[in-house]
């Protein structure tokens, strides 16, 4: 059976990896509006007015954007007292339309970890009892992070004097609320800051200049670090953006299919739940679709890999 196996996998074809990565270079491209304006020498600044309304993955922060993707301003606009309706209801069809297809094929922040992914290393797996409670970090990021906007939102409408003190003693997380938990901000606004210091003043202080840009460095070189052995280990453990999309998800018209004549089980095969990069285990799933408790990601590696096609993806 096990020749049979690698035979068939051999014999697979990389296709919908390929198409994939090439998706993300481009997503990359577009949603990085610094790299296309240093690309083609352009100023994308008339687009302002447009960027404000459409910030689903914007990640550099830059006078364009007061957030770094569609969360970040769903929150922003609770902090100024808004409820943003629109926005929900924008991200809310998303996920039931296309699942978590963003953070497979289009986040910039995914498409670097599969990068590192890639750097030659023994991949190693989390326990399933601990990978189930780390799952749990996120949860408690965004409840954290709703409670304090929620209570802005309400607090802004109430009393606007307790709303501009509360604003203050919450610091940062009033005005940037993700910021403290994005990876994209790490990479993308606090690291090249960070370097830009160092090479200024010529010494490492700036990594020290305070607990938190001490915390912040650290904390995240090490999910850094770990992405190469565990793939997408921001993903699955800190990503508030992951966190939401992972409850919605599983109400998608978007899923995967497991046709249960095909498939031969984890005993005989088993491949598809070998080659997850987020510890999915598939074969313990409904046949009718399986989404890992809202991890699944779309990128297709199971469909690729599965020696019997047992695998589909599947509308409605
Ligand atoms: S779905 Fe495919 S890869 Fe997974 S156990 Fe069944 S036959 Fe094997
Ligand atoms: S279940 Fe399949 S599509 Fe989903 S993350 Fe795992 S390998 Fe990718």
């Amino acid at each position: 059976m096990l020749d049979l196996e690698k035979r068939k996998s051999k014999n697979k074809s990389k296709k919908i990896t390929i198409i994939r990565h090439c998706v993300q270079i481009i997503s990359f491209v577009f949603f990085h509006y610094v790299i296309l304006e240093l690309l083609f020498t352009i100023n994308l600044n008339v687009f302002e007015g447009v960027v404000k309304v459409q910030p689903f993955l914007s990640s550099p922060r830059n006078s364009l954007t007061d957030g770094g993707g569609i969360v970040e301003f769903m929150f922003y606009f609770f902090t100024q007292g808004t409820f943003p309706l629109l926005l929900i209801g924008v991200f809310v069809l998303l996920i039931l339309l296309t699942n978590r297809f963003v953070c497979g094929w289009l986040c910039p922040i995914g498409a670097i970890q599969d990068v590192l992914s890639y750097i030659p290393a023994d991949e190693k797996t989390i326990s399933y009892t601990t990978h189930q409670r780390l799952l749990k970090i996120k949860y408690f990021i965004i409840i954290l992070l709703i409670l304090i906007m929620v209570s802005l939102w309400i607090s802004k409408i109430a009393n606007e004097e307790f709303y501009e003190s509360y604003k203050q003693s919450v610091g940062l997380l009033g005005t940037r609320p993700i910021a403290f938990f994005s990876l994209s901000e790490f990479l993308f606004v606090f690291l090249p800051d960070v370097v830009a210091n160092i090479f200024l003043t010529a010494s490492l202080a700036p990594i020290f200049a305070d607990f938190w840009s001490f915390f912040a460095f650290f904390f995240y070189m090490i999910i850094i670090i770990l992405s190469v052995f565990y793939p997408r280990a921001y993903c699955r453990y800190i990503c508030p953006f992951g966190a939401l999309c992972a409850r919605i998800s599983k109400y998608s018209f978007l899923k995967l299919t497991r046709n249960p004549v095909k498939c031969v089980g984890r005993q005989e095969c088993g491949v598809c739940e070998r080659m997850c990069p987020k510890q999915i285990r598939i074969l313990d799933e409904t046949f009718e679709g399986f989404y890992g408790e809202g991890e699944c990601n779309l990128c297709g590696k199971c469909l690729e890999e599965c020696p019997y096609d047992a695998i589909e993806i599947k509308f409605g």
